[in-house]
């Protein structure tokens, strides 16, 4: 261990700026090689900073050509200048305006931070410390300024110029090819929502009628011929922005709202004030090139980003450690939007898949970490499913506990006190306090403490008595730095199912020490707060099946004594969906667990029978087919893992989840077989969650048919494969065609890549198709294709398709035995490190469940992190990584 380290960032380390940036002019004379970067900022010192301080501005990787104070030249021997930091030792103490002129090379950025090039366009990422790379700042998200942005360029070259807020000006410049515009910003911001593009784009253009009768032009820039793929991004917005308006009140506040579709991104989308940049895979979408999973993509981030304009822009965060402020409640108001628009129980049981895929695995390695953590060496690793995901929950948990009506007043009032400013975790959590009159200090825990609860349940029914005993009890294991772990607030929505699946009505006499209340029965609530409780349910005619963690109320893991008959009667009958799909899951991790250790189950056959005619019944009345579709989707290879939890053989899981898919298949083939067929939809396609739905559950009938016999599966998919009208069937068939080893498969994939060449974000699913093969070969076949045209090391949406999608979602090929899944992705992280260390270092974080695995795989990997943690002149992003998965 180190005993110091001059990077780590602290919490309790904050303290207020010494000094208060009020307005910034910039102006930007955008060249490829040569852009010059004027920044006027109108200083003074903040009342509450420290008296007498130094200005220091952050610079990263900066060229200062000069610097002047109130229009005169700076003095150089009155400053400090390296390419990180600008130091004025003695500013004045009036305010005062700094002028510093600064030279970038945009099209040598690689990091896609800050200006930098994609394609034939200049663009910028600021977020976290993007805008330190364009000019010296105090980059820090308190420091809320307004902005004046003219930028300059050669007209035939970037006839479209672009920045936040609201266009001034533009024109001409005399006697030269050049053109300018003039954008200004009211709405003071973080340096980190600052945005600019310029570039020859294409543009389709809407309006927007605000609740107050405000009209907003809206638009949507991308490649010239791209024009009619950006149609239903445009929709999805303009459904966004009133749906924040009936939802939450919220109006959007400029004349001009913009968005960008660029192809070089390392992230998903970026909610600039007034000027969101995307990632093109979340905006074009066409039925011939996108998938109903891709437009329901482009739906949600496009909500997210417009909804931050909101939560993150109008109310941004004091430092970085409150990421969750924006994002949980952020991503909570993006599913809250889609379950609005599509069917609430199927988002649901989608987002705790992705909340258990993703965040629980976190939770159960080395790079665990709280929803707020209390130190960070690199803000850009913690843009992670803990920040993102488990922060939406603990705003869904806040809304179970305090009640529908009480969150709304809350939120409201949030939204009242806080606009423009940067606010806490704290400021939140009080707004609620205030309308709940509930002390919430407790609940705050959920943001400190990491760790997947685990929450075991156990009932105990006395016949005689007509009574139902609950012990309920929580656990959290220790995570890195947390060793101890206290006991949290878990909100747990319960019902009860009599033997004949109706439900019960929650009746309870308060226990002598500690029963259910009265509000927690009405609400079917029941709060645990302690490491035990103990209830006792009076009246209940017969041995009920309790049903608990309804609509997933709270991100735990679920310990039930449950027996297997109550999961299948769960799954029959319960009134809650996600409950149902979550009783099916359970029963069937039960069944994996064992298989995957080699434990002989107890043989239950009459259980799995009975499971066998649920499922049955479910597909033959199946009126919610994207519902039976999920029910119908086994765990992933992932969570099978994560329930085993240690010395975990990918093989034998692989192993045990194909078995029992081709079981499902065999079991259900005639029903599946008329799912295949009728769900075949003549009509022309559409992205609605209707259709969508019904090619879910087609495509998933089609893929468990595969499983249970490779001949005709190969026949159904090829069929559906050359027949498809839609990318959604042509990608479902080819995939099944990919796991079925042969001629067929080669054949489907040199049809698809000459059908799309061309069109990358078409491609990229042809390259994760074969990146997630789980047989032998597809490591060299990965090889192959990094060194084809349709592969670029400069991209971060191809590397994502090929290299993460092996490391991600090829369980058993990256961690094969013999290590060499394990040796190539830290190759990559090598090659990529120096050019790209964001997309790096995500790609490094494939090695979080490492410790889980067998000794014989255990070894390798750690020699692969050492390996890396070994070499020359890393990037602070995988340098991180490798120590936390390490320590
Ligand atoms: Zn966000």
């Amino acid at each position: 261990m180190r005993t110091e380290d001059p990077q780590l960032v602290r919490l309790a380390d904050y303290r207020p700026p010494d000094f208060l940036i009020d307005r910034v002019a910039l102006d930007i004379k955008l060249d490829q090689k040569k852009t010059r970067v004027t920044s006027r900022l109108s200083l003074r010192r903040n009342p509450i900073g420290r008296a007498g301080a130094p200005l220091l501005l952050d610079g990263d990787e900066l060229l200062l050509l000069g610097v002047t104070l109130d229009g005169q030249p700076l003095d150089t021997s009155r400053y400090a200048v390296t390419p990180e930091k600008f130091t004025f030792a003695e500013p004045p103490e009036a305010p005062f305006e700094l002028e510093i002129e600064i030279e970038l090379d945009p099209s040598a950025n690689t990091k896609l931070m800050g200006l930098y090039r994609s394609g034939s366009a200049y663009c910028t990422q600021c977020e976290a410390e993007g805008f330190r790379r364009i000019t010296y700042f105090l980059d820090r998200p308190d420091i809320l300024s307004v902005y004046t942005t003219r930028v300059q360029a050669d007209r035939k070259e970037a006839p479209v110029l672009l920045s936040n807020g609201n266009p001034v000006e533009h024109g001409d410049i005399p006697n030269s090819s050049m053109h300018y515009a003039i954008w200004y910003d009211p709405f003071p911001k973080p340096c980190y929502l600052f945005a600019l593009v310029g570039g020859d784009l294409g543009r389709i253009g809407d309006t927007f009628t605000t609740m107050s009768g405000r009209k907003v032009d809206l638009a949507i820039y991308v490649e010239h011929g791209n024009e009619p793929r950006a149609a239903y991004a445009m929709d999805a917005l303009k459904r966004a922005m009133r749906w924040d308006e009936t939802a939450y009140g919220r109006e959007y506040d400029l004349d001009v709202f913009n968005i960008v579709a660029v192809s070089d991104f390392n992230m998903g989308a970026m909610e600039n004030k007034g000027l969101n940049i995307f990632n093109d895979k979340y905006v074009l979408a066409l039925p011939e090139t996108a998938t109903d999973a891709d437009y329901a993509g482009i739906e949600r981030v496009i909500a997210h980003e417009y909804l931050h304009n909101w939560t993150g822009n109008r109310i941004t965060c004091r430092d970085w450690f409150q990421l969750c402020l924006k994002e949980g409640l952020t991503v909570f108001r993006d599913q809250e939007f889609t379950a609005d628009q599509r069917s609430r129980a199927v988002q649901r049981i989608a987002d705790v898949r992705t909340l258990r895929g993703q965040q629980f695995s976190e939770d159960a390695g080395p790079l665990a970490h709280s929803v707020r953590p209390d130190t960070y060496r690199e803000i850009n690793n913690f843009y992670t499913a803990t920040v993102y995901e488990k922060g939406a929950e603990l705003v869904r948990m806040l809304k179970v506990l305090v009640g529908e009506d009480t969150f709304a007043r809350g939120i409201k009032l949030y939204f009242a006190r806080c606009d423009g400013t940067a606010a806490t975790v704290e400021d939140f959590l009080a707004c609620f306090e205030v309308s709940s009159g509930r002390d919430l200090s407790h609940f705050a825990l959920w943001y400190k403490q990491a760790g997947t609860p685990s929450v075991a349940i156990a009932s105990t029914c006395d016949e005689r008595a007509k009574t139902l005993t609950l012990e309920i009890s929580q656990d959290t294991r220790p995570t890195p730095g947390q060793p101890d772990k206290k006991p949290l607030i878990v909100p747990l929505a319960i019902g009860l199912i009599g033997a004949n699946g109706a439900a019960l009505p929650l009746k309870a006499e308060v226990d002598a020490f500690d029963g259910a209340t009265q509000s927690e029965l009405s609400r079917g609530v029941l709060e645990l707060t302690t490491a035990r409780r103990h209830i006792v349910f009076r009246e209940i005619p017969d041995r009920p099946v309790v049903s608990v963690l309804r609509g997933f109320s709270a991100p735990v893991q679920l310990v039930q004594s449950a027996t297997d008959e109550d999961l299948v009667l769960q799954c029959a009958c319960d009134s809650d969906r996600c409950a149902r799909w979550q009783a099916a899951q359970s029963y069937a991790t039960r069944l994996l667990v064992a298989a995957a250790r080699q434990t002989p189950v107890g043989a239950n056959q009459a259980s799995i029978a009975a499971f066998g005619e649920a499922l049955r019944q479910i597909v033959a009345t199946s009126d919610d087919p994207p519902f039976t579709a999920q029910v119908l989707t086994l765990p992933s290879e992932a969570d099978i893992a994560r329930e085993i939890g240690e010395n975990v053989d990918p093989d034998a899981v692989y192993l045990a989840r194909q078995s029992l898919r081709a079981d499902m298949g065999r079991a259900l083939s005639r029903e599946l077989t008329r799912l295949h067929r009728d769900l075949d939809q003549n009509a022309p396609y559409s992205p609605d969650a209707r259709s969508a739905g019904r090619r879910a559950l087609r495509n998933t009938a089609l893929d468990l048919l595969a499983a249970s016999d490779d001949a005709a599966g190969m026949r159904l998919a090829k069929a559906q494969f050359d027949a498809a009208t839609n990318m959604t069937d042509r990608v479902a068939a080819l995939g099944v065609l990919c796991l079925i080893e042969g001629e067929a498969r080669e054949e489907a994939l040199d049809d698809f890549y000459k059908r799309y060449a061309g069109d990358a974000l078409v491609i990229d699913k042809w390259l994760t198709l074969q990146a997630i093969i789980p047989h032998a070969g597809t490591l060299d076949r990965v090889r192959r294709l990094m060194r084809s045209d349709a592969f670029s090391m400069g991209n971060p949406n191809r590397v994502r398709a090929l290299i993460g999608a092996f490391a991600a979602g090829n369980q058993r090929q990256f961690n094969a035995p013999d290590g060499s899944g394990y040796e190539f992705i830290g190759e990559c992280v090598l090659l990529l490190d120096p050019k790209n260390p964001q997309v790096a270092a995500r790609l490094l974080s494939a090695f979080r469940t490492w410790r889980m695995m067998e000794p014989k795989r255990r070894r390798p990997a750690e020699a692969t992190l050492q390996h890396i943690q070994a070499a020359q002149s890393l990037s602070p992003d995988v340098r991180d990584i490798a120590d936390r998965s390490l320590a």
